[in-house]
């Protein structure tokens, strides 16, 4: 075969090649010869705080599909703590400054951004324009706007984009999705979820910084309730109204500390929402006609646990999120299986988010949502 540099491959795939079906059907490793194939994908993660540390790094010890080949980060003292707790070259250790030449990299397929929310649209464009595929945390990015430039900076330059939901490759949220598809207990007539904690510590760190965060509660745990609204009725919401509760306005100067919404969806369904930094909260319900599910806790990182109203558990073995969640990515890459996180989901919940935000803005008044299927991706 003859060999074509990955920016021009994937800029074939971006103008619909019937690339993954190619990549689907021959079997594709990654490469564009049989000597360059990848079994696995290098990830360099961007930004080495708690999640990248407590959660990701230690994912990847377990992928299957892809590994930890990099890192980016501004804190020198972490580049020999990490190269040697994870046997990363110097070669692929990289600060915000001479991060784009990343591009000439080649161990370096995926670059993973977990940085405060207000830098993830600076660093998933410069990833993408370096030709590597792109996982951005969630919340996708501060605004619309800002999901719509890496949608379009990744499509430009042909690569994958996918958004660090990790409770869509989670097998307790896809037990949920499975109950609302097959319908054992008959059709979602409600839904209800809640996701918060209580925020302690320094007043001034990023979450609680709008210039840095975008928002409080609601960017940062009420992303999950908007995600299982959706995915536990199916559908996306038509219209939503919401309101703003402060208890502690000395601690939370800049951001929202609690929010309630209502969502309204197609056919009469309700959704409840309930997200706050100054509450724990970590519960899926969802009413069919004929019975209910829940999760509880729903939104951690697991063990999760769960049941029905017949008496049944949901119960699952309990393995790592996020190594489910990059190798889902990974997999997508290589073989062309779905991408459970598109960059259109992150931009979704982005319009509810500021939908949420408008509507607290004016009383509380029912803002409409056109949606229509964006983001919705059925297993
Ligand atoms: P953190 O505060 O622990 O780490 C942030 C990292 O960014 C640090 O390495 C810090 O040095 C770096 N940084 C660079 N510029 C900074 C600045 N101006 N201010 C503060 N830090 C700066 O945060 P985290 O918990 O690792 O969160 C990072 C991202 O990951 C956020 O977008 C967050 O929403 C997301 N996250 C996702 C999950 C999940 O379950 N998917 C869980 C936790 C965090």
């Amino acid at each position: 075969m003859k060999k074509i540099s990955r920016r021009r491959f994937n800029t074939k795939l971006s103008q619909g090649i019937a690339g993954t079906a190619i990549l689907g059907s021959v079997g594709l490793g990654y490469g564009f010869s049989p000597k360059k194939e990848k079994k696995k994908l290098g990830i360099a993660l961007v930004g080495l705080g708690s999640y990248s540390g407590g959660q990701l790094a230690p994912g990847l010890q377990d992928a299957e599909h892809c590994y930890l080949a990099g890192i980016v980060t501004g804190t020198p003292a972490k580049e020999k703590e990490w190269m040697a707790k994870y046997n990363i070259p110097k070669k692929n250790v990289y600060n915000y400054e001479n991060f784009d030449s990343i591009a000439k990299n080649s161990d370096i397929d995926i670059v993973y951004v977990v940085l405060p929310n207000s830098m993830h649209a600076e660093f998933c464009i410069r990833a993408a324009k370096a030709g590597k595929h792109v996982i951005c945390e969630k919340p996708m990015a501060v605004s619309v706007a800002e999901c719509d430039a890496i949608i379009n900076a990744c499509n430009e330059a042909g690569v994958k984009l996918s958004v660090g939901y990790r409770m869509q490759s989670d097998p307790y949220t896809n037990e949920i999705k499975r109950l609302v598809k097959e319908k054992p207990y008959g059709s979602v007539r409600y839904v209800s979820s809640d996701a918060g904690y209580i925020s302690r510590g320094n007043p001034d760190q990023w979450r609680l910084n709008h210039a840095l965060s975008g928002g409080g509660a609601l960017m940062n745990m009420g992303v999950y309730s908007i995600q299982s609204n959706i995915y536990g009725t199916g559908q996306n919401p038509i219209s939503v109204a919401a309101q703003e509760f402060s208890s502690k306005p000395e601690y939370f100067k800049d951001t929202d500390e609690t929010i309630t919404a209502q969502m309204e969806f197609p056919e009469g369904v309700v959704g409840n929402l309930f997200t706050s930094h100054n509450a724990n909260a970590n519960r899926l319900f969802v009413s069919f006609e004929k019975g209910w599910a829940e999760l509880n806790p729903c939104h951690s990182y697991g063990p999760l646990s769960g049941r029905t109203s017949d008496g049944k558990e949901i119960k699952f073995p309990h393995q790592s999120q996020q190594k489910l969640q990059m190798d889902d990515f990974a997999k997508h890459i290589m073989l062309g299986t779905t991408n459970y996180a598109p960059g259109e989901m992150g931009k979704r919940d982005m319009i509810i988010v500021e939908a949420i935000y408008k509507s607290i803005k004016e009383g509380g008044k029912k803002i409409p949502l056109d949606l229509g299927d964006m983001g919705i991706v059925r297993r």
